[in-house]
C-alpha cells in the first residue's frame, strides 16, 4: 500500500522498528536552517506548507498499523520541524487512543520547548527527542542557522521546566560538525548543562548522510573523546563503529569508577572490553553492584 503521510517500517538500532508520520510531506518546513540537515537548505520559516488534517493521518495510521502489526515505535517527525504543526495536541490524543502498546516518540529541534504548550503536548508523548547542539548563543546560530528570534537560552530553559513536568524518557541529540561545535569548552559546557536537564539519555553523533552545506563530520575517534567529557550522563555514541581500540583486561574496582564516570552501552563494552573483563563485569551484575538499564531503547551498564 502507499501512503502520503506514513512512511516504513525504519528499522533502527534505538528505536527498533518505526512506522514515520511526515507531516510536510510536500516541502521541507523548519525554523532552523542547520549546515549539516539531510534535506535541502531552505529558508527557515514558522509553518508547514500545505499542512494534513489530523484525521487523514490518523486513517492512513490506522491502514499502515494493519498492514504492519508488529511495529515497536510510532514516529512524528517531519520534512522539518514536527511542533511547528498547529494541530500536534489533537493528532498526539488520537494517535494515543489507536497505539496500544506502541510507544510514541517525536524528533523534535526543541525550538518551541519554551511555550507552555508546547511542553504540555509533548508531555503526553511516551518518548521526546530533542536536539541540543550548543550552549553559546554564536555557536548555535552559526550551525542551526535557526529563525531570527529564535535563541539557545530559552530553549534551555524550557528542557529543563520539561524535565521537571515530564515523566516520560527525554533523550537529548547532540550532533557534532568539525570545526564548528567540536571545541571541548562547548563540550563542557553542554555537559554543564545536560546535568541540569537530566535527559535519561545523550545520543551524541556527528554527520552521516550528505549535508545541505559544505561541513563535515568529527571522526569516530572524536565522537568518543567528545563522550568522555560528558562525564556522569549515559552517553550512546551513535556511529558505524569503526573505530576499533585494543580490548583491556579491566579489573572490579577499574570497571565500577568506569561505569561512575559514565555509564557504558552494550556496544561500549564490546568495543573495549576483553573476555576477561566481560567474566568480572557478569560477576558485578549478579552481585548487584552494577545494573543494566534501558533508557528509550538502549541498554547502558551503570553502577547501582
Ligand atoms: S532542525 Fe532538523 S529539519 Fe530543521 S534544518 Fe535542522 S536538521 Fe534540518
Amino acid at each position: 500500500m502507499s501512503y502520503r503521510y506514513i512512511f516504513g517500517p525504519v528499522l533502527s538500532r534505538r528505536f527498533r522498528t518505526s512506522l514515520g508520520i511526515d507531516l510536510s510531506p510536500d516541502e521541507k518546513s523548519c525554523n532552523f536552517d542547520c549546515l549539516y540537515c539531510e534535506l535541502k537548505a531552505k529558508k527557515p520559516k514558522n509553518f508547514i506548507t500545505n499542512p494534513p488534517k489530523v484525521k487523514d493521518v490518523i486513517e492512513e495510521l490506522k491502514k499502515a498499523l494493519r498492514e504492519f502489526p508488529d511495529i515497536d515505535t510510532i514516529t512524528i517527525t517531519s520534512n522539518g520541524e514536527p511542533t511547528l504543526y498547529e494541530e500536534l495536541s489533537s493528532l498526539v490524543d488520537e494517535i494515543n487512543k489507536i497505539k496500544k502498546d506502541k510507544k510514541l516518540l517525536i524528533l523534535s529541534n526543541a525550538s518551541k520547548i519554551h511555550q507552555k504548550n508546547i511542553r504540555d503536548i509533548l508531555k503526553k508523548i511516551d518518548i521526546v527527542k530533542l536536539s541540543l547542539d550548543c550552549v553559546s548563543e554564536r555557536c548555535f546560530k552559526r550551525l542551526d542557522r535557526p529563525l531570527k528570534g529564535i535563541e539557545v537560552k530559552s530553549i534551555i530553559e524550557g528542557m529543563k521546566e520539561f524535565r521537571k513536568e515530564y515523566q516520560g524518557e527525554l533523550v537529548v541529540e547532540i550532533l557534532l560538525v568539525r570545526g564548528v561545535n567540536d571545541k571541548i569548552e562547548e563540550m563542557e559546557k553542554l555537559r554543564d548543562v545536560l546535568k541540569e536537564i537530566s535527559p535519561n539519555r545523550v545520543d551524541l553523533g556527528t554527520i552521516d548522510r550528505p549535508p545541505s552545506y559544505r561541513v563535515y563530520p568529527v571522526s569516530e575517534e572524536e565522537l568518543f573523546r567528545m563522550a568522555e567529557i560528558l562525564e556522569g550522563l549515559c552517553v550512546n555514541v551513535v556511529c558505524k563503529g569503526d573505530y576499533a581500540v585494543t580490548k583491556r583486561d579491566f579489573t572490579k574496582s577499574e570497571i565500577l569508577s568506569l561505569l561512575k564516570r559514565r555509564p557504558q552501552t552494550k556496544e561500549d563494552i564490546e568495543r573495549q572490553f576483553s573476555e576477561k573483563s566481560k567474566t568480572v563485569l557478569k560477576e558485578l551484575l549478579a552481585k548487584g553492584e552494577v545494573v543494566l538499564t534501558n533508557l528509550a531503547g538502549v541498554d547502558f551498564f551503570k553502577t547501582s
